[in-house]
């Protein structure tokens, strides 16, 4: 433990650090570890789906014309298709664009503007709204809340799911209108919702009557082991529960298939998809059916998809073990940060000392490594701990992760030595 030595060996310590750190820096390396994007080569598994469905290949099985207008809610076979993975019937499923954000922010500025079934006016209307939001968690989530002025309340994160009895308390205040939730693997702590969880968040009490999850499974079949979690259905849940509206699920294929091109979805109970599609139907005159069957024509069938995202997890895996390993070879035993390995998902999420997240982000960029910036995990871009980073191992090639990760590495024990001396000498 870096807090357990003696001023000698600290000065000793960090001065082997700094050497170490300086020899980082002077490699000129040029790292991003910012963002969960899908890397080249696993966009590549999906290259063979850019010729389908291919010349004459344009009817779905009910023979509609995917070229022409029209389906708003979607190409039966492929919401039979992804029927499992979102655990609703495939007429409680709209199939949308490339986008579950998009899906999201829609259904947020509906409810604004139009109130959701149960709403007793517009949320717009209301004095004041406010979303919880489980910590750290996902920035663009935080960013549409911040975008229309919705409250955000952070909750904290448990290990199995946000802190329930906060939950609970929290939402017993008619204000608060809905809660971000990214059950399976989420982003960025790859921790999964417990059963329990699940079960509290349909059945607890909320103040709102139109009170709504928004439950963003956006990484529900990213397994990076051969563990495949399974979370609660949450729809059935809350059904059981005798809320069968309060769930709003998405997700999508941005990586399963092509982060750009692929397929978004919503499901939810048979009155929240009509109301989606009372909405939708006024936006648009019809999605990008062709995507859709292409979707159904190189996939298949469910096995399909979980074959595929097999062969993405191969690519994934030792991306995700190489930033642990350094983390772990370099930071074991130090007090100077801690972190899980994730067994799924885009995200390592790592928690280093009080006040030294912002350090540790000013350090990597010097050395020419780009990370998420300090505080992104909040609401409002502000971590009251300044303590949390969220490391985004995708999208560089094996190679530079294991640079970056050595490097990340080295910025958290740089920080943690040089917050410990100065402690030292505040109380000196
Ligand atoms: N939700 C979460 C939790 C995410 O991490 C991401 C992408 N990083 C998205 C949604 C974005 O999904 P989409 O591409 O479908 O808009």
């Amino acid at each position: 433990m870096i807090a357990d030595l003696s001023a000698a060996d600290l000065e000793a310590f960090g001065a082997r650090i700094q050497a170490d750190y300086d020899a980082f820096r002077a490699r000129g390396l040029k790292l991003d570890m910012t963002r969960g994007k899908p890397a080249p080569e696993q966009l590549d598994l999906a290259e063979g789906m850019l010729a389908l469905p291919g010349n004459r290949d344009h009817l779905t099985e009910a023979g509609e014309d995917a070229r022409n207008y029209g389906g708003v809610q979607g190409v039966a076979e492929v919401r039979a298709l992804f029927s499992g993975t979102l655990g609703a019937k495939p007429e409680r499923i709209v199939v949308g664009d490339n986008a579950s954000l998009a899906m999201m922010h829609d259904s947020i500025v509906w409810a604004l503007l139009k109130g959701v079934p149960g709403s007793a006016k517009p949320w717009g209307r209301e004095s004041e709204i406010a979303f919880l939001c489980p910590v750290p968690g996902y920035d663009r989530h935080f960013a549409i809340c911040e975008e229309y002025g919705i409250r955000m309340i952070p909750v904290p994160m448990t290990g199995h799911g946000p802190d329930m009895a906060k939950v609970e308390e929290l939402v017993r205040d008619p204000a608060v209108k809905g809660m971000w939730c990214v059950p399976k693997y989420s982003n960025p702590s790859a921790e999964s919702y417990s059963d329990e969880t699940v079960r509290r968040l349909a059945s607890m009490k909320t103040g709102a009557p139109d009170f709504r999850l928004f439950w963003d499974n956006a990484y529900v079949l990213h397994h990076l082991t051969d563990e495949r979690r399974e979370i609660l259905n949450v729809l059935d849940a809350c059904a059981d529960a005798g809320n069968p509206d309060r769930a709003f699920v998405f997700a999508s294929t941005s990586k399963m298939t092509l982060a750009g091109a692929g397929l978004a979805f919503f499901a939810s109970s048979e009155a929240n998809v009509k109301w989606y599609l009372a909405r939708a139907s006024k936006r648009t005159i019809g999605p990008d059916k062709l995507n859709q069957l292409r979707h159904v024509r190189f996939l298949r069938d469910e096995a399909g998809l979980v074959a595929h995202m097999d062969k993405h997890r191969a690519l994934l895996a030792p991306k995700f073990q190489t930033v642990t390993d350094a983390l772990t070879s370099r930071l074991a035993n130090q007090g100077a940060a801690r972190w899980i390995k994730p067994d799924g998902g885009y995200f390592v999420s790592v928690d280093v000392t009080e006040g030294a997240a912002s350090r540790v982000v000013a350090l990597a960029k010097d050395a020419g490594l780009l990370l998420t910036a300090a505080g992104a995990t909040w609401p409002y871009g502000k971590d009251p701990h300044d303590s949390n980073l969220r490391l985004a191992p995708s999208y560089p090639s094996l190679s530079d992760v294991k640079a970056a990760s050595e490097g990340i590495a080295l910025c958290i024990l740089l920080a943690a030595i040089e917050s410990e001396s100065a402690r030292r000498r505040s109380e000196a």
